[in-house]
């Protein structure tokens, strides 16, 4: 394995973990800001991965979509699907889960990821299951379209918060992760149709180790 990928292995932060005994933690609610604007979803294969089927489907955003965390503000890059979900609730997956990719001035990464539960069928998870593309490494760009993707998150109460990796490589750490409890509903045709997409590109979980999972309520 290329050594740019060592931490992948020899990471002792690394993520997904499964998400339990979190210690709560009185805070601040998160402020995200985020905009509709052109975006372009890509159905990408990794040109090298640790997963047996490592694609996504990613979308791609235009500037000028921040969210606030710990009174940092980091600008929304990306975001992508993995089915199952890559972190799990005292051991349970979730079908899917969203990860939002953010990036501070300074270069720091926050992820927030939100998992997909199975339920009433949902107008904005379709729209994107709509523009999809059918074709693996195809690349469709809407422009003045627009993902609303405030709507892609629904509202919480609280939050899982620790410091993890990149979950494909390099598996950088120092990744500031936020995963909220509280899912995005869509409904088993829509799950199914998605999964006819993409299915299998969750990384393993990793041990927690010496870390801390706060769960922040406001
Ligand atoms: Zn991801």
């Amino acid at each position: 394995m290329d050594s740019d990928y060592a931490l992948c292995d020899s990471g002792v932060e690394q993520s997904p973990i499964d998400l339990r005994n979190a210690t709560v933690v009185e805070g601040a609610s998160l402020e995200p800001e985020y905009r509709a604007g052109a975006v372009s979803i890509a159905r990408n294969e990794h040109a090298v991965d640790l997963l047996d089927n490592g694609h996504t489907i990613q979308i791609t955003y235009d500037a000028g979509s921040t969210i606030e965390a710990d009174g940092v503000i980091y600008e929304l890059v990306q975001f992508h699907f993995h089915a199952p979900s890559e972190h799990t609730v005292e051991g349970q997956h979730y079908p899917m889960e969203m990860h939002f990719v953010h990036q501070a001035e300074d270069g720091a990464l926050a992820v927030v990821g939100v998992f997909v539960a199975e339920g009433e069928h949902s107008e904005v998870f379709q729209g994107l299951l709509d523009e999809s593309p059918s074709q693996s490494g195809a690349e469709r760009h809407l422009e003045g379209v627009g993902l609303d993707v405030d709507a892609f998150v629904p509202e919480q109460t609280e939050y899982f918060r620790y410091m993890g990796s990149l979950t494909t490589p390099p598996c950088s750490e120092g990744v500031r992760w936020i995963v909220l409890p509280n899912p995005l509903v869509v409904s088993a045709e829509q799950v199914a149709a998605f999964e006819r997409l993409l299915h299998d590109n969750n990384r393993p979980l990793q041990p927690i180790g010496e870390r801390q999972l706060d769960l922040i309520q406001y």
